[in-house]
């Protein structure tokens, strides 16, 4: 007999490697999910800036039933049309001219790093090791990511962590430059850091870095895997910026809730990742493909892109409004529909207490750090659940002050 699973059995069959909220969401649509009970929520979580396009939206929807119907998986022993498909478009819409599929973030990270690594092998020699990157950074949770990544609680207690990796400030070139030399072999750097607090890149420190690569033969990896695909308001970051990378990882909003990931390259670079160097079973699976590929078309448009600011300009308006009220936050910040809400002294850590009493009034959202209150939602979410659910959001952040 199968009775319907509860939130304890997440305790008693699951590792204990994360910690859910209370109720478990079952259906969803557009920007809004129900739980077990039928009760409503409005999403601005959005799977952890995954579902770009809300929930169940069609054309992803329709990509996934025809590819279902299809062809599933090949493996890289054969090529197949959806991976080359989505190759292609994602090598028309950047600067790249080479792609590597995969299945998530981390796995992109780590197939640039070995690049990079190759690539510095191939040109200059294997002295050529360092890899710099910047604390509080997060690039995914494969050893090799997390040890790059600057927040040594992902990576400490695992035994011998990889070596000829450095950390600088975010946003400090002279701590870059300090480190630079000609054994550097890349600087890994999120345009806007995600997972460490929502803190866009300063435009002349991106351009700082490029600068710093060239001078000393070293590759410029963007991670782009939170910041890609619509949801800063350009397709990618680094648009914005007019610095362009090496190397990019993107995932999350790729996939629009699918499982892929890609990493994307220049032709001079690509080279490195010769025959047999690296590889992965599910590597552009037709299924992952077909679903990135549609998002994709659908999200790099001036209807789309537009609609992301002008989404920003009001849930700013909500943030600020919600702060002239109740002086919780002391910066709002972010860019196009990744936003982040800085707690103020007075509610240093609690942005996490937010988020049960959120669920509680009927919203979803999300922390980068104990500080940060952080907003994610779909890049199409319609105004009117914006407005409702910010309503909500507005009642969880009332409860918090009463309960002080
Ligand atoms: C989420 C994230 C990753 C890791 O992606 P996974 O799909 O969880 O492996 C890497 N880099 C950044 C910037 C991220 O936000």
């Amino acid at each position: 007999m199968s009775t319907t699973p509860t939130r304890q059995d997440f305790d008693q069959y699951m590792m204990p490697n994360y910690a859910p909220q209370s109720v478990i969401p079952v259906r969803g649509e557009g920007s809004r999910l129900w739980d077990q009970d039928g009760r409503e929520y409005i999403d601005f979580a959005a799977g952890i800036a995954v579902n770009a396009l809300g929930h169940c939206h069609p054309a992803l929807v329709n990509a996934l039933e025809s590819q279902g119907e299809t062809l599933w998986h090949l493996s890289n022993v054969f090529t197949n049309e959806p991976a080359l498909k989505l190759a292609k478009s994602l090598v028309e819409r950047t600067f790249a001219d080479k792609v590597f599929l995969c299945s998530s973030g981390g796995e992109a990270n780590e197939a640039a790093l070995k690049l990079a690594r190759r690539y510095a092998v191939d040109h200059h020699g294997e002295h050529k090791d360092k890899i710099i990157s910047f604390y509080q950074s997060f690039h995914g949770r494969t050893f090799f990511t997390v040890s790059v990544g600057g927040q040594p609680k992902y990576s400490q207690g695992f035994g011998p962590v990889p070596g000829g990796i450095l950390h600088a400030d975010y946003n400090d070139l002279e701590s870059v430059r300090r480190l630079m030399g000609d054994d550097t072999c890349a600087i890994v750097v999120e345009p806007m850091q995600g997972e460490g607090g929502l803190i866009p890149a300063d435009p002349d420190f991106l351009q700082g870095l490029r600068d710093l690569c060239d001078e000393h033969g070293a590759l410029l990896v963007f991670d782009e895997v939170q910041t890609g695909v619509g949801r800063t308001g350009k397709l990618y970051a680094y648009q914005h910026y007019g610095v362009t990378p090496d190397i990019l990882t993107s995932a999350k909003a790729l996939g629009g809730g699918f499982p892929v990931g890609a990493m994307l390259a220049t032709d001079e670079v690509a080279t490195s990742l010769g025959l047999g160097t690296h590889g992965s079973t599910y590597g552009g699976n037709p299924l992952a493909s077909s679903v990135a590929l549609a998002a994709l078309e659908f999200i790099d448009t001036p209807e789309v892109l537009e609609g992301v600011q002008e989404r920003h300009a009001l849930l700013r308006e909500h943030l600020e409004r919600i702060n002239r009220k109740h002086g919780v936050f002391s910066d709002i910040r972010g860019l196009g529909l990744l936003m982040g809400a800085q707690m103020s002294e007075a509610w240093a850590g609690r942005a996490k207490d937010i988020l049960p009493l959120a669920i509680e009034e009927g919203a979803m959202a999300l922390v980068a750090g104990p500080n940060v209150l952080r907003l994610a939602p779909s890049l199409v979410i319609p105004e009117a659940d914006i407005d409702e659910g910010m309503a909500r959001l507005e009642r969880a952040i009332e409860r918090l002050v009463a309960q002080g």
